[in-house]
């Protein structure tokens, strides 16, 4: 078979799924053919060109702007002065009184998600971003929860494309077609509300459409899987079963987490199925869910920045979260409007 070694002329080469055949297996073509003796070259070089392209257009890191200040008025977690929060209670099931209060944090944190993804379009930065939500989350009466946490030096985390979590708004801009995440946390009424979704830059291909919608659907289903007396495991189990059916990788590094007076509270929410994740899930815990899904390898690594995590392969990835409570029949989302 000629292979096309030209770009112009690669660029006639067929996507192959996310999913290749193994060498004896039947092409995915559709040929009938052996993997080995149809697609599996073209698919090869495929990949060659795709990860030149895909290094090409990676996000590199631009400028952060100085940290932001929050009024006097505004009640602070206990970190925010010295980066260090403190271990909490260790108590992992709420009281009545303050689900009453991650309640309204968990609507304040989802009414900012909103205006801050309605915000989002080609040319802005990821810095002017994280000025609006730095206002808003103000607006609200609370406090940013990842300024200044562990030393996070911004209000929001926005991650881009191949960025997994924890990106630093900077002054890069968004560009048309690109995938954009926020990740935002309020610290109101002394309980942490936090949520985030992943957001389309002006036009986007079909592909990354495809990740982002299925990416909700593994946090939908992972929310399904919550139910007093079953194990934590449940929750990976039924999002990684949902991402397998696309190719796609399920991040392995980074947990949903119990929340409440503690930003990141004991309870460690894995979304891949983990067996050794045996703790029952109980009426009254608060955590949250929140999948990263990748096109590609769950495999990451981070930036000289000790923050940005990315895709190892530099494929794009995708999350969303919701802060959810445990009640006798399955789950609230607490971080939903009504
Ligand atoms: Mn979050
Ligand atoms: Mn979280």
């Amino acid at each position: 078979m000629n292979l096309p070694t030209s770009p112009a002329a690669s660029a006639a080469l067929a996507r192959p799924p996310n999913k290749l055949p193994r060498p004896n297996d039947p092409c995915w073509c559709g040929s009938g053919k052996k993997y080995k003796k149809c697609h599996q070259e073209p698919d090869a070089e495929f990949s060659k060109i795709e990860r030149k392209r895909l290094e090409e257009n990676r996000v590199r890191p631009g400028r952060v702007s100085p940290m932001r200040s929050v009024p006097d008025a505004i009640p602070k977690p206990d970190y925010w002065k010295t980066g260090q929060p403190s271990r909490g209670t260790g108590r992992t099931v709420r009281t009545p009184e303050e689900v009453v209060r991650m309640r309204s944090a968990g609507l304040a944190a989802s009414r900012i998600l909103r205006l801050a993804g309605a915000f989002v379009k080609p040319g802005i930065t990821t810095d002017d971003i994280d000025a609006y939500v730095h206002e808003l989350t103000i607006k609200e009466g609370g406090y940013p929860s990842p300024l200044n946490y562990r030393g996070f030096p911004k209000s929001v985390c926005t991650s881009v494309n191949e960025v997994i979590c924890h990106g630093i708004p900077d002054d890069r801009k968004l560009l048309d077609g690109d995938i954009v995440n926020l990740d935002v946390t309020i610290f109101l009424d002394g309980v942490h509300g936090d949520c985030n979704a992943t957001f389309f830059v002006g036009d986007v291909d079909e592909e990354s459409r495809q990740l982002v919608r299925v990416t909700h659907e593994c946090l939908m289903k992972g929310i399904e899987a919550v139910k007093p007396g079953r194990p934590i495991s449940d929750i990976g189990r039924n999002i990684e079963q949902h991402a397998d059916q696309y190719g796609y990788g399920v991040v392995r590094a980074y947990c949903g987490h119990g929340i409440s007076e503690t930003f990141h509270a004991p309870l460690q929410i894995p979304h891949y199925f983990d067996a050794r994740s045996t703790t029952k899930m109980e009426v009254g815990m608060t955590f949250t869910i929140e999948p990263m899904i990748a096109m590609g390898t769950w495999e990451e690594t981070t930036w000289d920045d000790d923050w940005t995590a990315v895709t190892r392969d530099l494929k794009r990835t995708a999350q969303f979260e919701h802060t959810i409570l445990v009640t006798e029949t399955g789950a609230e989302i607490l971080t939903r409007e009504p």
